[in-house]
């Protein structure tokens, strides 16, 4: 099963893909997990995509779309979740002419829908460890000592794109250039739309439901 996950930041799509990717066995490439990856090696790519994180702004199609096509050969031929790509019709258009090469297509789109003022509030109280990536909120998801993982002790940082000024320009990127995908992907009746301003579990169980149909398919 190939799938791709869509929502503005914040809408949970982290989250989701871990619990996707434990019950279907995939794959979870996230993009912005590779390129936070790449910035932490100080490697050509990740110093080339840092100015644009910063700010907020997409990555410049050509280098995304050569990381991500790098990621996806890897794949196991069982399937992957795509979290953060694409993000703009060209890395849409671009993955579909790799996949069609290959014999392969995308199973399922999950849109997760989330109005922006929720996602404010859940953006800038995010807190997560540099050591096992788990994430936390300062309000909705405390950990037992504040600012400390509970899993490894470790202390919890803010990601420098996570502050309100930056959140505005990362909403205006989704709203310009990726939500016009929702459409692209409507267009092949695959899309999957999910209210994710929800406890994230009722948001992952009508996922399920949705995916758990498509498996027995
Ligand atoms: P994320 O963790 O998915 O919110 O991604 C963090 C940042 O990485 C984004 O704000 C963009 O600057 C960059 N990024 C991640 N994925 C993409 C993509 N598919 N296209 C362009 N930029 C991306």
């Amino acid at each position: 099963m190939k799938v791709v996950l869509l929502g503005a930041p914040g809408a949970g799509k982290g989250t989701q893909c871990k619990n996707i990717v434990a019950r279907y066995s995939l794959l979870h490439l996230s993009s912005g997990d590779i390129l936070r990856q790449e910035r932490a090696e100080s490697t050509e790519l990740g110093k080339k995509a840092q100015s644009y994180m910063d700010s907020g702004a997409l990555v410049p199609d050509e280098i995304i779309i050569e990381m991500m096509a790098k990621a996806i050969e890897k794949a196991p031929a069982d399937g992957f979740i795509l979290d953060g790509f694409p993000r703009t019709v060209n890395q849409a258009v671009e993955l579909d002419k790799a996949l069609v090469a290959g014999g392969q297509q995308i199973d399922a789109v999950l849109n997760l829908e989330i109005d922006d003022n929720v996602v404010s509030r859940r953006i800038t109280g995010r807190r997560s460890c540099p050591q096992c990536g788990a994430v936390y909120h300062i309000e909705n998801l405390k950990p037992k000592t504040e600012g400390i993982c509970d899993n490894d002790g470790t202390e919890l940082v803010q990601r420098s794109d996570d502050t309100q000024e930056v959140l505005s320009n990362r909403l205006d990127a989704y709203h310009r250039q990726t939500e016009l995908l929702v459409d692209y992907y409507k267009k092949n009746g695959t899309v999957y739309d999910f209210d994710a301003d929800r406890d994230p579990d009722d948001v992952g169980a009508s996922i399920f439901e949705k995916l758990d149909a498509l498996v027995k398919m």
